[in-house]
Order: C-alpha cells, then sequence, then structure tokens
C-alpha cells in the first residue's frame, strides 16, 4: 500500500482577518500612516493597540516597536545594559536574542537548557555568581516556560533584573500569570510566523515608569512622548528626554490596524493552536526512540510549534528521519546540524560572542526536533503529521 503524503505547507499562515485588512485600508486612506500624525486628541491605531495590549497582559504600559529583536534591544538600552556590559542569556533561543545584546555592545553569557528545553536555573545562579551580570534576557523558546517562581526567587538572590522575551509566549502564562509579566519588561514579537502577523512588529510591556519613558524616547518619541494613551505621566519623561538617544524603532498605523482584530482573535487562536498541539503529542507519545517534552502543569500554552526528542540517536539516523519524513510532506527542523540552516541556528555559531562551551545543552541540541504547526492545518492534518513521524520513528528503530 503506498505510504500517505501529507501536502499541507509548513510555512503557509491564515489570512490576514478582513476586519484587520479594512481597518488598514482606511488607515491607508487617511494618508496618515506614521503613529504622532494624529487630529486633535485622536487616540490612533498605535496607542489604541497599546491601551489594549496593556489590557491583554494586564501590564501599566505597553509599547509598539518595529519588531521582537527591536523591542528587546530597546528594553536593554531602557535598563542601561551598554558596551562591555555581561547579559545571562539561554543557550538555546533564536539568533535574534543574543543580536540584541549584542547590538547594545554587551557579550551574552549563555546559560544551559533542561530536557524540558527550558533554561537551567542551577546553571543560571552559577552564571550569575562566575560573570557578575545584573540583567538576565530569558528567552521562552518554543514557548517552554520554567519554573518562573524560582527563577525570580534566583534572580532576587543574585540581584538580576529579567528581560522576558516572549517571541513564543504571546498567549501564554505561568500559573494564570500572563507571560512576560514575571520580568521587568516583557517583549513580544508580531512578526510573521508568531502568534500575531503584522509582517514584522514588536511590543514591550512594563510596570515601571522609568524604564517605560525611557524605552518611549529610544522608540523614536520625538518631544511627542505625551501622544502615548498608556505611557507613563510627563513628569518621568523631564527625567530622561534630553540623555535619552532616539534609536528610531516605532511601529506605525498600518501595522497597528493589522493587529488589534487579531489581538481580539488570540484567545480563540490559542485554543485552535492547542487542539492541533495535542493531537501531534497523543500521536507521538509511547514512540519507543522518541521523547515527547512533557508540559508542566503550571505552564498555559500556545501550541504553535511542537518539539521532541531523539535521545542517543546517531547524526546520520536523525539526518535520515528528517529526510524521510521530508518525502513525505512533514517538515522537520533539526536543532543538532553542525551548519546553521534558514531560521535555526545554534549559540556555537553566533561567532561575534565569547566562545563558550555548553554540554548539556548540546546533548539535548543533538536530538532536538521542532515542526511548526500553522492554523492553516486541521486537527485531520495533526493526526495525519503525527502517524507519518511515528512510522518514520518505528521504521528507524527497526532498521537501527
Ligand atoms: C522571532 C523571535 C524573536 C524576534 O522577533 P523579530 O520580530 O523577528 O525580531 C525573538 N526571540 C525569538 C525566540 C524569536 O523566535
Amino acid at each position: 500500500m503506498e505510504k500517505p503524503v501529507f501536502t499541507g505547507k509548513f510555512t503557509q499562515q491564515e489570512p490576514i482577518p478582513e476586519a484587520a485588512i479594512a481597518a488598514a485600508v482606511a488607515v491607508m486612506r487617511s494618508g496618515r500612516l506614521h503613529r504622532y500624525n494624529l487630529i486633535g486628541d485622536e487616540e490612533g491605531e498605535v496607542s489604541a493597540l497599546e491601551r489594549e495590549f496593556a489590557g491583554f497582559t494586564g501590564a501599566r504600559y505597553a509599547l509598539a516597536v518595529a519588531s521582537g529583536g527591536y523591542a528587546m534591544g530597546c528594553a536593554l538600552r531602557a535598563l542601561g545594559v551598554g558596551q562591555g556590559d555581561r547579559v545571562l542569556s539561554n543557550g538555546f533561543t533564536l539568533a535574534p536574542v543574543p543580536g540584541a545584546i549584542a547590538s547594545v555592545g554587551a557579550a551574552p553569557v549563555f546559560v544551559e537548557t533542561t530536557p524540558s528545553l527550558t533554561i537551567d536555573i542551577d546553571d543560571l545562579a552559577e552564571k550569575a555568581r562566575s560573570s557578575g551580570a545584573k540583567v538576565l534576557l530569558l528567552s521562552h523558546m518554543r514557548g517552554h516556560i520554567c519554573d518562573m517562581d524560582r527563577l525570580m526567587a534566583v534572580a532576587a538572590e543574585h540581584g538580576i533584573l529579567v528581560i522576558e522575551d516572549c517571541a513564543h509566549t504571546m498567549g501564554a502564562a505561568w500559573r494564570g500569570v500572563p507571560s512576560g509579566r514575571h520580568g521587568i519588561v516583557g517583549c513580544y514579537s508580531t512578526q510573521t510566523y508568531k502568534h500575531m502577523n503584522s509582517g514584522e512588529g514588536g511590543l514591550i510591556v512594563s510596570d515601571d515608569p522609568d524604564i517605560m519613558a525611557r524605552a518611549v524616547m529610544l522608540s523614536g518619541s520625538y518631544m511627542l512622548f505625551g501622544r502615548h494613551s498608556v505611557g507613563p505621566s510627563g513628569d518621568r519623561f523631564e527625567k530622561v528626554k534630553y540623555d535619552t538617544p532616539n534609536v528610531s524603532g516605532r511601529m506605525d498605523h498600518l501595522r497597528a490596524a493589522i493587529l488589534r482584530p487579531q489581538l481580539a482573535d488570540l484567545p480563540a487562536q490559542v485554543a485552535r493552536w492547542n487542539a492541533l498541539y495535542h493531537r501531534v503529542e497523543e500521536g507521538l507519545r509511547n514512540t519507543p526512540g522518541l521523547q515527547v517534552i512533557e508540559r508542566a502543569p503550571e505552564e498555559s500554552i500556545v501550541g504553535s510549534s511542537i518539539q521532541f526528542l531523539l535521545p542517543d540517536w546517531s547524526p546520520d539516523a536523525v539526518r535520515a528521519l528528517v529526510k524521510a519524513c521530508a518525502a513525505r510532506g512533514v517538515e522537520l527542523k533539526w536543532f543538532g546540524a553542525a551548519e546553521p540552516v534558514a531560521f535555526t541556528s545554534r549559540y556555537d555559531s553566533w561567532r561575534y560572542a565569547p566562545a563558550q562551551r555548553l554540554p548539556r545543552t548540546d546533548a539535548i541540541l543533538a536530538g532536538l526536533i521542532d515542526m511548526r504547526l500553522p492554523l492553516t492545518f486541521s486537527e485531520a492534518d495533526a493526526s495525519l503529521i503525527a502517524s507519518i513521524i511515528r512510522d518514520e520513528v518505528m521504521v528507524a528503530m527497526q532498521a537501527a
């Protein structure tokens, strides 16, 4: 019998909702795309998005910016991180995270990864001591959230401020607290492959008025900072307005208009992602040779991608599996590849950072497989994908 093949596209997102298209067209008809191009006391799409996102996360302040990478660089600058400083971060993350650290002249200190794909909090404590770093840029890579209660306790013990990279956890939570609300600043991305899609874009949230005043100035507010409906009060800007450089990275009304209807839909989208995720997870669980990543009960996830481990597989066997699945239409990414490909690179390919060795992270990445779950897939698709992976893993196990 012919082996079933999956024909969906792993990089195909859903269309932008009609309400968002209509709002975007209205902005274009107005000709006023710049966030400070407002008439009278008009709020504008960007400030409205900030107000709604602050409400969504429960933050006092929100700021919309040009990208998730910009959000992280801006947060680091707003905290005063600069030339020669060391910043703790995950050994397992995506290139824009160490890139944001390097963009302010600082050096990343990478922390080991647990088999749950989260930051190793014991290694964090160790490296906090040995590096003297005062900031952690914590990446909830692929949506995996570490024990945030323990992490924040360790950070407090070492006098470390935490910036959260929530590119994969917009809409997720730890013990009911939205991701991005444990640290002093939370950063999000609205790039096409994240949980809301404006092509490019980012958001920053914080309760701290002085950090947020600096972030607003940094983002390129000129002296128009009073036009933010959920920004800090004017006196906070008086203290920083002459000393904070304009590192232009604003969001425009067009992208904000596209995002507002998506934010309203986000809880429903999260439920759809999780339905796909749990289908694949159930289909893969108890496959010999394959280890599902069990999620902590405190975690509320957004299953926009799924990961699993192939413990102790040889590189050749992993490559053969990726190839066999690809031949049946299932696109898997392997974090263990020696050479970086497409979006997938690893800490040892970020050679602008001081060379570091993370043996436990290496051991995990050697068997780590990653797969996107776009919402253009149905639950039946998710079941078919899982059965294809399961079949091919079984074939590989028999050959071994
Ligand atoms: C995509 C991503 C970012 C940055 O987002 P951009 O908007 O593309 O700059 C940050 N962290 C992680 C883990 C990401 O995947």
